[in-house]
């Protein structure tokens, strides 16, 4: 099972990270998601690593896990 964020509006864990916008799988809406690096707070950048998708920080030069990132949610 993929890693799952709690969505604001219905605090089911139904927002996939891999995209930047996402259905809530439980109340089905639509948000934005925007990853920020928990170390510098700079906006990460989505990267293709051996299949899965993950974070990198250009500013700490990192790779940020899904589970590590800080997410800025935004209904669209
Ligand atoms: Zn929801
Ligand atoms: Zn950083």
């Amino acid at each position: 099972m993929a890693y799952q964020i709690i969505c604001p509006e219905c605090g089911q864990e139904g927002l996939d990270p891999r995209r930047s916008q996402t259905d809530c799988s439980a109340c089905h809406k639509t948000f934005v998601l925007t990853p920020h690096c928990p170390q510098c707070d700079a906006e990460l950048e989505r990267v293709q690593a051996c299949g899965a998708v993950d974070f990198f920080c250009n500013h700490c030069n990192n790779l940020v896990s899904k589970r590590a990132a800080r997410y800025d949610i935004r209904p669209a």
